[in-house]
């Protein structure tokens, strides 16, 4: 079964965190050990995972990519979010986490990161739980 998570942007950049509701998800679909496959379907955001115990580190990754791909450039693409669909090729598309024992196996500073790099806008995030 696959889940769909809402996540509803306000800011062009914008890094959400999605640990929590990610663990709720595993925790429903009850499966002792396996994987988590978490996936986004857009060309202008993406996903990862780092620290989210220090929120200066979110921080300090949102200035960076902002200053390696800057908003204005001399870029092509006529819809004018180029920098967005480069930060999301930076930041990838998808993570697998492993489960033991009913719990995703993150490292403790670990968190989970929706990327948000052309909103405010309405995006999904897709979810898959696999046993094995
Ligand atoms: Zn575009």
């Amino acid at each position: 079964m696959l889940h769909y998570l809402e996540v509803i942007t306000q800011k062009r950049t914008h890094f959400e965190d999605i640990t929590e509701a990610v663990k709720e998800i595993v925790k429903e679909e009850g499966v002792k050990d396996g994987i988590c496959y978490i996936y986004v379907p857009h060309t202008t955001a993406g996903v990862f995972i780092n620290e989210n115990a220090d929120p200066d580190v979110k921080w300090d990754i949102e200035k960076t990519l902002e200053e390696l791909v800057p908003w204005i450039n001399d870029y092509k693409h006529v819809e004018g979010n180029a920098a967005a669909h480069i930060k999301s090729v930076l930041t990838g598309n998808s993570v697998f986490i492993p489960i033991k024992n009913g719990k995703l196996l993150l490292g403790t500073w670990q968190g989970i990161f929706f990327a948000e790099f052309d909103g405010p806008r309405d995006r999904k995030v897709i979810i898959k739980i696999m046993e094995g």
